[in-house]
């Protein structure tokens, strides 16, 4: 049977005790942006504010940035920085996955950590470099997704 509820669901009874145990009142526009995020994972602050208007017109793309910031802070949503692009928002947080970016189309793909924490992969030093303790390492795998591969200029 086909059910619309009200209700909230499992993930905003999640958000909200994060949100509550950071003293953040649990607002419908903090709710409405992590729903955004969920829905369109890697979005940009533009495409959150796009989204969260849908529902909360008169939000401001000043008041998205915000919450995002806020939110990024308190471990609810992962920055991540690509190439040629905005910082984008994504849910999926503390299993230290990677991205690979496509550098045709910049579309964004996930890829799981094989180890699963950081940091996954352990520096070589180079010779007279000053070490330091390493806590995350970033990877960004960069390439051609099959829509932009044949594009590509290869044959020339
Ligand atoms: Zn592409
Ligand atoms: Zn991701």
């Amino acid at each position: 049977m086909m059910q619309t509820s009200a209700m909230p669901g499992p993930r905003e009874a999640r958000w909200s005790a994060t949100l509550h145990a950071a003293d953040r009142r649990v607002t419908r526009q903090r709710l409405a942006v992590l729903a955004a995020v969920e829905q369109a994972p890697h979005a940009t602050a533009d495409d959150v504010a796009a989204a969260v208007r849908a529902d909360l017109p008169h939000i401001t793309v000043q008041s998205v940035y915000v919450i995002l910031a806020d939110l990024t802070d308190l471990g609810l949503l992962r920055r991540i920085e690509t190439p040629h692009s905005p910082a984008r928002y994504e849910t999926r947080v503390g299993d230290n996955h990677h991205h690979a970016v496509c550098t045709g189309c910049g579309r964004i793909e996930d890829v799981d950590c094989a180890v699963g924490h950081a940091p996954c992969l352990t520096p070589e030093w180079s010779p007279g470099a000053s070490r330091m303790t390493i806590q995350i390492a970033e990877v960004l795998y960069q390439g051609l997704c099959d829509d932009c591969r044949p594009a590509a200029p290869s044959h020339h």
